[in-house]
């Protein structure tokens, strides 16, 4: 009996050691594999790891010794990485956090006075949150020796690398936004490939700053998971756009115009296009004068900036699910989406009371409908003459459901140029912005929007965009205001 215990026991014990000498070796791998992934944005390659792991175990190597070969390898060298960057790097491998903006910027002063990145990591793994990170991971911490020669010198600092080119200095205001975007709108932490490839597409200017904040976060999965409130996305916008809280007046601005059925990339446009933005984000010499493209929302059907032009072409197929007829002065059926009808007949009413009597003549066209229309224009005008007013099927915004022809009573001057000098033209120009619409095809721009001047086709794009487009100038193209391209088939 004794003897079995005694056994029991020995195999007990050898159990636990073994458990416990695994659970060692796993926590030193996952130290090393943090690195990989944390500094050089990669899972280990096998040797690599093994390598690191037995100089570890072997105490060959402290922590600090080889954190500073990942920091300072050529691999991590070869990434270019900004000052910005760097110290993120810095927090979320060492400290396993992102950066507080004050501890952060503290870093980055440093580092602009010259102080070198290789001071920056030994500030770093002489925390207290490395020490215990090591604690938890069960390694030597150690410390970085720095050499005589990579102090507070920047010229001749070894450990800085020579690499920092032009390119990637003085950024951090776009990669702190990019950060801010995940921070708010995600609710996580970058990841570093997320994190720099974004960097990238705003330094080369493929995407502007709406265009990113828009098709890359709010219109994720992720964000709309989160089913964010009006308030919360409101305050999201001031903090990533704004990096702050909110103000109550500026707050309830743009509540109100949500509540009033304003879209949220629109607020987003706002928010982008604000001078307060601009001023954070040309801080370190990048400039983005004009930000106003939001590609998705443009080709998207069922968002009131659809483009339908001689250059984007709508499906055979789609038709709005949301037609109603304006109840409005009319020729005929006039349907349009139900939003563009309302406003319709605010606005036609808004005109009566300024002694204005407008008819609608033309709202949703069908695509076969648009095909009779065309082939009946053609017939009469020939294919060149009628190629410059009437749409072939497909192309014609009539098909959005968004657009409406507009003549006066008389009827007298209905689909001709001379309605522009009517007093229905000229109130029409002048006022309808206020109700979401904007005057589509302006004098001399045919080469842009491919159609000659029609003084009475209005366009509905909703209030936000109708007033912006109309601010620029009464001879504004959608075309022009987003960037895209228009003119001939
Ligand atoms: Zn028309």
């Amino acid at each position: 009996m004794k003897r079995l215990r005694k056994i029991l026991l020995i195999v007990i014990s050898l159990c636990l050691l073994n458990i416990t000498s695994v659970k060692a070796a796993d926590n030193v791998e996952e130290f090393v594999k943090r690195l990989y992934v944390n500094c050089l944005n990669r899972q280990p390659d096998a040797k690599g790891l093994s390598n690191w792991v037995k100089a570890l175990k072997t105490n060959e190597k402290d922590a600090a010794k080889v954190v500073e070969g990942f920091f300072f390898s050529q691999e991590m060298n070869n990434l270019h990485l900004s000052d910005s960057e760097f110290v993120e790097r810095c927090y979320r491998t060492l400290l396993d956090r992102r950066s507080d903006s004050k501890g952060k910027a503290n870093w980055l002063n440093k580092l602009a006075k010259g102080v070198s990145k290789k001071e920056v990591l030994k500030g770093f793994i002489d925390s207290q949150e490395f020490t215990n990170l090591c604690k938890k991971y069960g390694v030597r911490k150690g410390t970085i020796i720095l050499s005589s020669t990579s102090s507070s010198k920047p010229t001749t600092s070894v450990s800085k690398p020579a690499s920092t080119s032009s390119v990637v200095i003085g950024n951090d205001s776009i990669n702190d936004f990019v950060e801010r975007l995940y921070n708010n709108v995600l609710n996580r932490k970058s990841d570093s490939v997320g994190l720099n490839n974004w960097t990238k597409i705003l330094l080369e200017k493929r995407q502007t700053p709406t265009q990113v904040a828009t098709d890359g976060f709010f219109h994720s999965k992720e964000f709309k998971n989160r089913a964010v409130n009006n308030n919360d996305f409101v305050e999201i916008l001031y903090k990533t756009f704004l990096n702050r809280s909110s103000d109550k007046v500026g707050k309830e601005n743009w509540l109100k115009k949500l509540n009033q059925g304003s879209i949220r990339d629109s607020i987003i446009v706002g928010f982008a296009k604000s001078q307060e933005f601009n001023n954070i984000i040309n801080k370190s010499g990048w400039k983005e004068a004009s930000d106003k493209y939001i590609s998705k929302e443009l080709t998207n059907v069922n968002s009131l900036i659809i483009i339908a032009n001689k250059k984007h072409r709508l499906s055979s197929s789609y038709e709005p699910k949301d037609l109603r007829e304006p109840n409005v002065k009319k020729r005929g059926s006039v349907p349009m989406r139900k939003e563009a009808a309302t406003a319709l007949e605010k606005m036609f009413n808004a005109a009566k009371k300024d002694g204005i009597t407008l008819v609608a003549g033309s709202g949703y066209r069908s695509y076969s409908n648009q095909v009779s229309t065309y082939n009946y224009w053609v017939s009469i005008d020939g294919q060149a003459n009628a190629d410059r007013y009437s749409a072939r099927p497909g192309y014609s915004e009539h098909q959005t459901g968004l657009a409406m022809d507009i003549s006066d009573a008389s009827g007298n001057y209905y689909l001709t140029e001379a309605f522009g000098n009517t007093r229905e033209g000229k109130w029409l120009k002048n006022n309808a912005h206020k109700y979401g619409f904007i005057l589509r095809y302006p004098k001399s721009k045919e080469s842009i929007t491919g159609y000659k001047y029609e003084p009475w086709h209005f366009r509905y794009v909703g209030l936000d965009y109708a007033s912006a487009i109309y601010s620029e100038g009464e001879e504004m193209t959608l075309e022009e205001y987003f960037g895209i391209s228009g003119g001939g088939y």
